[in-house]
């Protein structure tokens, strides 16, 4: 299973209601129709297979790096609001996921366009792309924690 999409409420318990999902998760009210009771869905599970053909991959931004990172500078573990190349752009660093932390701006200005061995840093993880918690979004991970669990990378 893989996260989708977020859907309204509405359209969450049609889906119940035909049959076409189940509820995977839910935060204990039930929802009252005339003949029916539902239990309010968070989480739901689709019953029939849905392939994704395209699937976007999360780019690096300055937004999207920060919340993989959860604005921690990756070299003092302080709040961070800016964004590394590791590998410096001006000596052939990538701008992609394994190359990008999130970086206060004093270890950024420190650091400079120097590789992190010449300096006598290292980091503490391995940078790799994000799944779906930074695709969401964190905010919407706040509001509705039962989300979380299904959400991490
Ligand atoms: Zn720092």
């Amino acid at each position: 299973m893989e996260p989708l999409c977020i859907l309204p409420l509405k359209r969450a318990v049609m889906l119940v209601m035909s049959g076409k999902a189940t509820v995977l998760e839910t935060d204990g009210r039930q929802l009252h129709a005339e003949h029916v009771s539902v239990p309010l869905p968070v989480v739901l599970c689709l019953t029939r297979y849905v392939h994704v053909p395209v699937r976007r991959p999360v780019p690096p931004t300055r937004r999207t790096v920060l919340a993989r990172d959860s604005h921690r500078c990756a070299y003092c573990g302080g709040g961070a609001d800016t964004v590394d190349h590791v590998h410096p752009r001006s000596r052939g660093g990538r701008h992609e996921w394994s190359n990008v932390v999130a970086a206060c701006v004093r270890c950024n200005h420190r650091k400079a366009d120097r590789l992190l061995h010449e300096i006598g840093w290292e980091l503490s993880f391995t940078p790799r792309a994000p799944r779906w918690s930074v695709a969401f979004g964190t905010a919407a991970t706040r509001a509705e924690p039962l989300w979380s669990q299904y959400l991490v990378a």
